[in-house]
């Protein structure tokens, strides 16, 4: 069993917390939090080791009667791979820290990959990071892109892609992020930075993207346009598609129209905190013309990159060298269907 910590036990922090706990060749043997709330408490309640992050915030815990392990410096020596899930900018700061203490990091896509020096997806780069010290996992955004791109890419060959991002304001429980009534193009200039980044593990990808805000905080929804080099029929994409694991094709006539009702099947699903760790992809809007394939999909911003952190764990570590072998365990023990 490799011994795994998480720096930061927030929307992403808690998520990885529990797919790696229910893994059978790693383990948590800590997570960490700065602010003693229900996230610190429910933490002690699972039964993860609580370490406190900033050791001079200790007596904060003691007046909440939280039960901590210790503080952070207990936790680096306990650790094989710390995989740092605090908020963008703060993860690139920790690795100096890793570095001195001579501990692998993992770091989220709010870090940049200059600063961290290597990124990582599942389907597209996994043996490139065999061994790694600190790699950086891509984000949701160039996730989904990637979860969807790569099957095609392997399919058709890609000469080019155009993709319009409509991303959520917040997520569901951010009280002070927006827009509340308004569409932003975020960033107003063109291209965004989504592009650069499923470059940094889809290396010779020809992409170019945009993004907008939406007050919503339910997904993402991706418009994809893909210049193929070899265009087969729309039938070969969509088999591709469905034999690809993570990658979901939902019907709007089936009532999964929306990114509404889309999470409204997560929540039938069962699936802890309702998640949907799967890409889903509107099979009507699926469709070739003059060799353009045209498709649309779905994000679960909050859990998409949970299953690529267990995978990046693996390849870091060296537990496992074929990516599709840590694909289909992770995604048998987090119950993934697709
Ligand atoms: P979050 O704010 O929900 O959680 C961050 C956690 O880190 C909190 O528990 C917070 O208390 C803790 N923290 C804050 N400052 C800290 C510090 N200095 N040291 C240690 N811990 C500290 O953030 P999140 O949404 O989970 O995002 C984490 C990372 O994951 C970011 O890089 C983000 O860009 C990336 N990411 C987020 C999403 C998403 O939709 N939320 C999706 C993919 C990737």
């Amino acid at each position: 069993m490799k011994n795994v910590g998480i720096n930061g036990y927030g929307t992403i922090g808690k998520r990885v917390a529990d797919s790696v706990a229910c893994q059978d060749d790693m383990q948590i043997v800590g997570v960490t939090k700065r602010t003693p709330d229900f996230e610190a408490q429910m933490a002690v309640e699972k039964g993860f080791p609580l370490y406190i992050s900033a050791p001079e915030r200790e007596g904060l815990f003691e007046e909440a009667d939280i039960k901590v392990t210790g503080t952070i410096d207990d936790l680096y020596n306990k650790v094989d791979v710390m995989v740092d899930c605090t908020p963008g900018g703060i993860g690139a700061k920790n690795k100096v820290i890793y570095e001195e203490k001579g501990i692998k990091g993992i770091f989220q896509g709010g870090e940049k990959h200059e600063q961290i020096g290597k990124s990582f997806n599942s389907f597209a780069n996994y043996q490139d990071n065999l061994g790694a010290d600190f790699v950086r996992v891509v984000s949701c955004n160039t996730t989904g892109l990637c979860r969807t791109l790569k099957p095609i890419d392997d399919l058709c060959g890609i000469k080019k892609v155009r993709a319009v991002m409509v991303r959520r304001g917040a997520d569901p429980g951010q009280i002070k992020s927006g827009p509340i009534n308004a569409i932003v193009p975020n960033p107003p200039t063109v291209p965004s930075h989504h592009g650069p980044d499923v470059q940094t593990v889809m290396y010779d990808l020809n992409i170019i993207t945009m993004a907008l805000l939406v007050p919503t905080t339910l997904m993402h929804q991706h418009n994809l346009m893909v210049e193929l080099e070899n265009p087969s029929g729309v039938d070969d994409v969509i088999d591709t598609l469905e034999a690809t694991p993570r990658v979901i094709l939902v019907e709007a006539e089936k009532g999964l129209g929306s990114t509404a009702e889309i999470m409204e099947c997560a929540r039938d699903l069962g699936r802890p905190r309702s998640d949907l760790f799967e890409i889903a992809v509107w099979k009507e809007s699926l469709n070739i013309k003059d060799g353009e394939l045209f498709y649309m999909q779905a994000i679960h911003q909050e859990s998409d990159v949970v299953p690529e952190n267990v995978d990046c764990i693996r390849a870091m570590l060296e537990i496992e060298e074929d990516p599709a072998k840590s694909i289909e365990k992770t995604n048998k023990n987090m119950g993934i269907i697709g």
